[in-house]
């Protein structure tokens, strides 16, 4: 019989991220926590509406958009503990955090600047972030939530899934955007491998048909990742033919007119292959 588990998702704003809330009638977990501090802070009033203790944040990978939330976070559940699957996804965190310091994209946000000497208000990545070293994570009535961090690299160097046998829901975190520009601005050995994982997800959930939950954008069904595929597809082929950047925008935003973020997600991505 299924464990009980319930699952409240939080569409984020910027960046179209989601957070994603599951809990018993005694516990809630927590996935993700957006990408900037007032949205966070919605975000916990929103668990804290639940009278339940948070038990595990868990950060999926290392984009700023999953985690710059966790200082709110963190003043809000001080008990509570944040959770990584694997070391690498640490040192994601930090070295984004780090990068993002010195090329100035911290200053809107700066009680997640790095914890240093020179910083003491900052915030400590070394101390509040911890290593499961689990494959699972489970709420307190027993329901189990399996993390599968075990991937090449793709939209990011490491990333984790999610799979509820009781909810049959699957959460393939940013390996789908759906209705969303997803980030592309990566290497072409990722977007290879990238494409080969979400025929490979496609298969997986073939028997069990379980809902999905993407990292951006709304849910949807398995045909999630034939879209994501078509959307790579189109981008690699817009990249080719196209002799702009602008160009290769205005192809992307008229086989998308309805997806979000163009001006960041997409324009970042489109960048990242053409020259200027
Ligand atoms: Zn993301």
């Amino acid at each position: 019989m299924a464990k009980n588990i319930q699952l409240d998702v939080y569409h984020g704003k910027e960046a179209s991220v989601n957070a994603y809330m599951f809990s018993d009638d005694q516990s809630v977990i927590l996935v993700d926590c957006l990408r900037n501090s007032e949205e966070a802070g919605h975000l916990a009033d929103r668990i804290k509406s639940q009278k339940k203790p948070l038990t595990h944040i868990l950060i999926t990978h290392g984009h700023p958009d999953h985690f710059l939330g966790m200082n709110v976070l963190k003043q809000q559940f001080p008990e509570t503990r944040i959770v990584v699957t694997k070391p690498e996804i640490k040192n994601d965190i930090t070295g984004f955090a780090v990068w993002m310091e010195g090329v100035g994209w911290l200053e809107a946000e700066p009680a997640m600047k790095p914890k240093t000497a020179a910083n003491e208000k900052g915030f400590d990545y070394e101390a509040h972030i911890e290593v499961l070293n689990a494959g699972t994570l489970a709420l307190a009535e027993g329901a189990v939530l399996e993390l599968n961090s075990d991937y090449a690299a793709s939209e990011c160097e490491h990333l984790t899934t999610i799979y509820s046998k009781d909810l049959n829901a699957f959460f393939p975190n940013d390996f789908c955007y759906y209705g969303v520009h997803p980030w592309l601005a990566v290497d072409k050995n990722n977007i290879d491998y990238w494409k080969t994982q979400l025929k490979e997800f496609k298969k997986q959930c073939e028997v069990q048909n379980p809902k999905i939950y993407p990292g951006h954008g709304q849910p949807g069904d398995v045909s999630v990742f034939d879209e994501v595929l078509n959307y790579i597809e189109n981008f690699e082929a817009t990249i080719t033919a196209s002799k702009t950047r602008a160009e290769a925008m205005d192809t992307m935003k008229r086989l998308y007119p309805n997806h979000q973020q163009a001006d960041f997600l997409l324009f970042h991505s489109v960048n990242a292959f053409i020259p200027e």
